[in-house]
């Protein structure tokens, strides 16, 4: 019996970030992409004319409403700014201002802050330093395309992360060079050496926010690094992105995929950015 080529599927709905599965025995990290309440595994269309087609419409991705833009990657005005999670303070958690009794949302807090944070190093496009919370790992990572990642220190708190990540960015990056990481030519580090001589030099800093915190608050962990691969089948030289705002229809033959990005051979597109976003996938 002859394997038959998939027919083409169409998805319709709005837009939620890849969900993003490490591969399984080293292999490439498994796609599916997220409309409205529809599936579509993206790997097995590698190779593939797929085509995507915004209808116009963004809901919000925390009350549904519509919304004419999308403010912080998906979300209505209204949630935008009464939300913790659209806050500044979680870009900038070492600006928590919860203990002023000024969180917008208490108990989201407890639920998200409140908990036990990773400072990790990560290789996208180069050294980079990066929080998350320890359950986010390693998806963080597979949404930011890293090649490489080391959880380096564990903390009991967002705020606390963001007082040693603080500390890192005065030696390392905090951020990806997206274009960089799509070209996919990523000099390999040695993680564990970077952290060694990191928490060295780091080590007057570390102490401080231990006496602050508590000695058991800021712990250094010993963990092994971890490699992660992407379906990729070919890299762009020069990497162009789609923009759906300003053409609402994008099509190509899908190259590869890495962090949240489709690799088309007619551009890039950073689905992420387009949360909300009803859309119709024919791949
Ligand atoms: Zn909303």
């Amino acid at each position: 019996m002859t394997e038959t080529i998939a027919a083409a599927v169409e998805v319709t709905g709005h837009l939620t970030k890849m969900a993003i599965a490490p591969g399984q025995g080293g292999g490439p990290a498994r796609y599916t992409l997220r409309a409205g309440e529809q599936r579509l595994e993206l790997n097995a269309r590698l190779g593939r004319p797929l085509s995507l087609v915004w209808s116009g419409a963004i809901a919000c991705t925390h009350c549904g409403r519509a919304t004419k833009k999308s403010f912080a990657q998906g979300y209505c005005y209204p949630c935008f700014k009464r939300l913790a999670q659209c806050d500044t303070c979680i870009v900038k958690p070492e600006t928590c201002h919860f203990f002023a009794g000024t969180c917008r949302e208490p108990e989201w807090a407890e639920r998200h802050c409140f908990q036990p944070h990773v400072v990790y190093l990560a290789n996208a496009s180069g050294l980079k330093v990066g929080i998350t919370r320890g359950t986010q790992v390693p998806t963080r990572w597979l949404d930011q395309g890293a090649v490489q990642a080391l959880p380096v220190l564990a903390v009991e708190t967002r705020q606390q992360s963001g007082f040693v990540e603080m500390l890192f960015k005065e030696e390392v990056s905090d951020r990806t060079n997206w274009r960089a990481m799509l070209k996919g030519d990523t000099a390999a580090l040695d993680l564990p050496a970077e952290r060694d001589r990191l928490l060295a030099r780091l080590e007057g800093g570390l102490a401080n926010l231990r006496e602050r915190f508590g000695a058991d608050a800021i712990r250094v962990l010993d963990e092994a690094p971890v490699a992660l691969d992407y379906p990729v089948l070919e890299y762009p030289t020069k990497v162009v992105s789609h923009n759906l705002d300003k053409t609402p229809e994008v099509s190509g033959t899908l190259l590869g995929l890495k962090g949240q990005y489709l690799i088309l051979d007619s551009g890039v597109i950073n689905l992420r950015k387009y949360t909300g976003y009803e859309v119709k996938v024919v791949a």
